[in-house]
């Protein structure tokens, strides 16, 4: 750090007050978690400084012999941890794992006049004309995802993000009365929309998903079925989801982040059947540039480390958690979405304490515990002020916290979401005891002292 400092102090201040932040709160947020150092480690080296466009030993670069054993390593350990057939270990992130993967299956399912003859080309070198061509011949291609409000990724077809402008969308959502997703609706929207491709995966849903239903109903209507397994990857990883709950044995492809419960660098992943492969790894130049080599390093270490069976036994220990704090939440009168959990998170209808999920999550942060706000089934707030808290245990199970742990967790939530009270006529302001926050963040970060 020291090195740092000397080219720029802020940065080194910044880097150095992010691990005591880290530390020192309950980091609840679903979607982190705190690497090993050996995944740190990996990333931070001269590997960022290689070039290395292409696939492994087909590269636009000379002397990529290095990048290559690191891909092939990190390729070798994603197949054999998921058991698929195929990985592609390039994406930035989850969103560029997305792109991949629905222009891998737009390119093998849609007959395009002259596609070859595209793809072969720089696609800045297409004309206007050609690419009306392209975006005519693409056009209503049709995706079903689920809804945002039950849990459904941006990425899924909405519009904010690209994937709402490349298809046509449509959504499923949850029962209302259940908050499980309606297999029954999902199946006769799927047979009237007819989607070029069913998305399954969440950001938000905490309850299992049945793969085996949704490819049945996928193969019923001629549809790709992906899964965007970004949230729950170090559950599959870790055996807690298998047969009808894992994604990989049943979808045509999968995408996934590395960075979630999974534990690794930030990053994304794709996984796929044999067929689309030659697509898949036409990833990079069509949607991604240069590799980052450093990361797929840290990736490789990842898997590696998620092979280890203590990378079981965590992943058991974070369904075991979240369950725990489900069940404290609810023994003091908390309402949860789909009344539980199977899996990382837990979702808080925070409506009956008066309050938004903006209101609730600055409240509990203004008390040392660090969560976001998320929409709720039929949300009557909205995206941007949600009535929803969403929490998740993968973090505080890697620091070793217990169902013990979950249960004084859940009484500290408990406590600051009855102490707050909303500002007449705002969605935003409200009002805390400084006391009781001064309070529960001193027992909170007494309760992580024990758990360095
Ligand atoms: N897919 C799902 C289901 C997610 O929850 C997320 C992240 O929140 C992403 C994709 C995007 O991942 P990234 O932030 O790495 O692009």
């Amino acid at each position: 750090i020291e090195a740092v400092r000397a080219v720029e102090p802020r940065i080194a201040d910044a880097i150095t007050k992010e691990l005591h932040d880290q530390r020192e709160s309950l980091k609840l947020i679903a979607s982190e978690n705190y690497a090993s150092p050996a995944v740190l480690l990996a990333m931070g080296n001269w590997l960022s400084d290689k070039y290395a466009e292409g696939t492994i030993g087909r590269r636009f670069y000379a002397g990529c012999q290095n990048v290559d054993t690191v891909e092939a390593v990190a390729v070798e350990h994603a197949r054999a941890l998921f058991g698929s057939p195929y990985a592609y270990v390039q994406p930035h992130s989850g969103i560029d794992a997305n792109l991949v993967a629905y222009w891998a299956i737009l390119a093998d399912r849609v007959e395009v006049p002259h596609l070859r003859r595209f793809e072969r080309r720089q696609v800045n070198d297409l004309t206007d004309t050609e690419w009306a061509q392209l975006r005519s011949a693409f056009g209503n291609q049709r995706m079903l995802g689920m809804s945002l409000d039950a849990g459904g990724h941006l990425t899924h077809g909405f519009r904010p993000n690209i994937s709402g402008k490349m298809f046509d969308q449509r959504s499923y959502g949850v029962d209302p009365a259940t908050g499980r997703i309606d297999y029954t609706a999902l199946r006769e929207t799927a047979r009237e929309f007819k989607p070029l491709i069913i998305v399954g995966g969440y950001s938000a849903y905490p309850r299992k998903v049945n793969f085996a239903a949704l490819r049945e109903i996928a193969d019923e209507v001629g549809a790709t079925f992906m899964v965007d397994m970004a949230h729950f990857a170090g559950l599959v990883a870790g055996k807690v989801f298998t047969g009808d709950f894992n994604p990989v044995a049943h979808a045509h492809i999968v995408t996934t982040t590395t960075h979630k419960s999974l534990r690794g660098p930030r990053g994304g992943a794709v996984l796929a059947q044999p067929e689309l492969a030659d697509q898949v790894d036409r990833g990079c130049p069509m949607v991604l540039g240069g590799p980052l080599n450093h990361v797929i390093a840290a990736k490789a270490v990842a898997f590696a480390e998620a092979r280890q069976p203590a990378f079981a036994a965590y992943a058991q220990q974070v369904v075991d958690n979240s369950q725990a704090l489900a069940d404290g939440l609810m023994r003091r009168g908390v309402r949860l979405v789909s009344d539980g959990t199977d899996n990382h998170l837990v979702l808080i209808d925070v409506h009956p304490f008066g309050l938004t999920g903006r209101q609730a999550e600055q409240a509990l942060l203004d008390s040392g515990v660090v969560t976001n706000r998320n929409a709720i089934p039929r949300d009557p707030n909205g995206a941007w002020y949600t009535s929803g808290i969403r929490i998740g245990t993968p973090a505080l199970t890697s620091r070793g916290l217990g169902v013990g742990e979950m249960d004084q967790i859940a009484d500290l939530i408990h406590t600051v979401l009855t102490g707050t009270t909303p500002t007449e006529g705002s969605k935003a302001k409200y009002q805390i005891d400084p006391a009781l926050a001064d309070r529960v963040s001193k027992q909170a970060t007494e309760l992580l002292a024990a758990f360095p």
